[in-house]
Order: structure tokens, then sequence, then C-alpha cells
């Protein structure tokens, strides 16, 4: 893992390299039961070379403590681990530019489970394992299993902290599916949640 991550701070495969200051490669223990995967590095991330270390990753440390999660035991990276320019979405091209990366990050990890925040990362991913995507307000709440090399590997969906800065209401439904995730990479679900959604409360 540390060879790609030299690798990710060196990586000029797409023009998110000439606006960035640090690419931001996933930070988190090699034995973390759960990975979180952003869409990309935000200003703050950029000017750090560190995931989720503004104002969302602040709000998304929070809800993870509620959820009776701890950052340290964690993998969090990003879709894409460069700054799009003004915080845009990436890119389709940029996406496949990048998505190797996560993939590998993925196949050395092997998580019990893969929780994807927002609706970028949730169909790259989707598309990447292949699982059909529905939208994150029909899949949000839901275990989902896909294949990486030919191993299954389990997926959620929530939305991303960033939204639930601008509507606070949202964070009440990360809580809840980050809760179920903890579950989940526990061992003990609630009954069986795969294609089964755990609340009824989309907005
Ligand atoms: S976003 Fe990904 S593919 Fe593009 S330059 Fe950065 S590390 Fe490379």
């Amino acid at each position: 893992m540390e060879g790609l991550k030299e690798i990710v701070r060196a990586c000029t495969k797409c023009r998110l390299h000439l606006g960035r200051k640090n690419a931001v490669p996933g930070e988190g223990p090699a034995w973390a039961r759960i990975v979180l995967v952003g869409e990309a590095p935000g200003r703050q991330e950029d000017e750090e070379g560190r995931p989720f270390v503004g104002a969302a990753g602040r709000l998304l440390d929070s809800l993870l403590r509620e959820a009776g999660l701890r950052r340290e035991e964690l993998y969090v990276t990003n879709l894409v681990k460069c700054r799009p320019p003004g915080n845009r979405r990436p890119r389709s091209d940029e996406i496949s530019a990048c998505l190797p990366y996560l993939l590998s990050e993925l196949s050395a990890l092997r998580p019990a489970l893969v929780v994807a925040l927002g609706e970028t990362a949730g169909r790259s991913l989707s598309q990447a394992l292949g699982i059909e995507w529905r939208g994150l307000g029909e899949m949000r709440g839901r275990k989902r299993v896909g294949a990486l090399g030919g191993r299954a590997l389990a997926l959620l969906f929530t939305y991303h902290p960033s939204a639930a800065l601008r509507r606070r209401e949202l964070g009440d439904l990360i809580l809840k599916d980050l809760t179920l995730a903890a579950e989940i990479a526990r061992g003990n679900p609630p009954g069986d949640p795969e294609d089964e959604p755990h609340s009824q409360d989309h907005p």
C-alpha cells in the first residue's frame, strides 16, 4: 500500500494533476474492516494531502463516533485522488483514469464492507463492481454485493457528508447508514440487509 501511495502522489494520468497541490491517497490501517469512499479531495485535503480533513471530514468524524466507529479503525479514501478545480464533480475520463487506484486499494484491503459516500462514488463503484445503479435515493441504506477480482465485496451506499453540511437532515440518514455499516462489519447485521432498505425515510 505504501508503494501505491507513492505512485498516486506522483501521478499525472489525468488533467487533475495540473491544479493540485497534493494528491491525496487513502489513509488507514491495512486491517480495516470498513473502507469509506468519498468523491474527491476538497481544498483542505489538497492543502494537507490527507483525506477528509475539512469541514465534511469533521462532520464525518462526529457521525462515526455517534455510530460507534473510530476513524482510526477505518480506511478512508476517494474515487479520484486529486482535487477537481473549484470542487466541481470529477469528469468521467478522470474517474476512469483514477479508478484503478481505488480498485487496487480495495483488492489489497479486502474489507468486510465498502461504504460509498455520495452519488458519484456510489454510481462509479457500482459500475466497476457489477451492481445495477438505481440512484442514491433508492440505493442508500441497502447492502449490495458486487465482485472484484472474482471475490465478493459488500457495499453500502449513503450520502456524502458535504451534502449534510447543506441539508442537515441528511446527517441523520448518514448516521443510520454508518450504524448499519458498523453492525455489518461486526458480523451481526439486523436481519439480512442485502437488498433491503433499513429505513424508508429517503428525503
Ligand atoms: S486524479 Fe487520479 S488519475 Fe488523475 S492525476 Fe490524480 S491520482 Fe492521477
